[in-house]
This record gives C-alpha cells, structure tokens and sequence, in this order.
C-alpha cells in the first residue's frame, strides 16, 4: 500500500469538503476495519467519514477529544504510512517482547497532557525502573542512530519496518549501530539528559521522523 497525502490541517475535514484525499482516507478506513460507510467511501466528507475516523482513532487508544473524528496530525501520520510486516527472521516470528524494560510497564502514558512537556504532551511512554535495568529490542530490525542529546540524553533509535522506536534517559547503551534481535538488550535504564528520575522515555514515530511526529508506540 501506497502512503497518502500528507495532513492537510484539521480545517480541511469539514462538512461538504470534496476531495481525492477524502476518497483516499476512507478506502483506507475499510482496510484498516474501520470504515462504516454502507455504500462504500466517497469523495465528499460526511458524517459517515468522521464516524469511521474516529473508530480509527479509538483503535489507536485515543480517547475523548482526540478521537472525535476529525483527523489530527498524529493520527494521520500513523495511518497515511502503513506499518511495513517485519522482515521475518527466527526472532520476529516467536520472539516479540512484552516490554522495552522486561517486567515493567508503563508509568507515565503517552499524550499526557501537561505544561512541562515542550509540545504540551508526553510524546512517548515511560518506564520507570531502576538505573541499570535491562532495555530490549521489542522487535527485531537495526538500531540507525544513537547520540547524546540535551533532552533526551543518551539515547538509541530502533528502526523496525517503517517506523522507529526511540529509547531516551539511558545510562549505558550496549549496541550503538546495527542489526539486533527482538529480545537483544541494547542499552540500560538510567537518567541522562532531562529527566527528573531513572526510566526509559520510548517513542515510536515514522521512519526519520522529528520531534513531533510521535504515534503511539506499539509493536
Ligand atoms: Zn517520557
């Protein structure tokens, strides 16, 4: 599958707005489960468009105002670039982990809202654990780039299919360039760069993609 259009702006989507990009989204829709047209996508936006959107919104875990329909940046971002199948290789075929730091979950969600975050929410998930705590491949692919960055401290970027998985904050990282495993450790837990205690800021977002363009970080 071919990607869409870049986001056009939360004004495009209004009622009686025609577009090819409208018909584009909603064959999309279909593909994805969500479409809830009776008589297939067309190319003017209805109440029907929103209706599938937002069902696309809510599979992303988006609640509230961010799933009310009317495509945001985000949720686009993650839906116009389909998420490339794994390449499959021994590991990704039984080996997908759990968690980026084994027996942790998340301790601090993604898109909390908040006024210390530089765009006004947490662009990734939190795991907070101990310094020196293990973190893994969550699936397996090639780590593109690490570096030391103010914020975001040492850090590693996973590239897995068409996306990247960023872990933040680290103390140590164990792999720096490279194929890895799902399940490889590759760096270790710690509090490097902005960060007020010890836990792994993991992001996803498109391949070589900015600050900003964050998605919900699945796997
Ligand atoms: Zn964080």
């Amino acid at each position: 599958m071919s990607a869409l259009a870049p986001f056009p702006g939360t004004a495009f989507f209004h009622k009686g707005q025609r577009s090819p990009v409208i018909s584009a989204m909603g064959k999309r829709l279909v593909a994805e489960g969500c479409g809830k047209y009776r008589e297939g996508p067309g190319p003017v936006w209805t109440e029907v468009d929103q209706q599938s959107y937002a069902a696309w919104q809510r599979k992303l875990k988006f609640a509230g105002a961010d799933a009310n329909g009317i495509p945001g940046k985000t949720s686009w971002d993650r839906f116009r670039v389909p998420k490339a199948p794994a390449a499959p290789t021994p590991a990704a075929s039984g080996g997908r982990v759990a968690s980026p730091v084994p027996g942790k979950g998340v301790t601090t969600a993604y898109r909390k809202k908040g006024p210390h975050w530089s765009l006004g929410y947490h662009t990734g998930a939190d795991y907070a654990a101990p310094k020196g705590a293990p973190c893994v491949a969550v699936r397996s692919g090639s780590i593109v780039r690490s570096g030391n960055d103010g914020s975001f401290g040492l850090f590693l970027v996973l590239r897995v299919g068409g996306f990247d998985f960023w872990y933040c904050h680290l103390s140590e990282r164990t792999v720096t360039r490279g194929s890895v495993k799902a399940g490889d450790k590759i760096g270790e837990v710690g509090s490097t760069g902005n960060a007020t205690g010890p836990h792994l800021h993991f992001e996803e977002r498109p391949a070589g993609g900015g600050f900003g363009s964050d998605v919900n970080p699945t796997w």
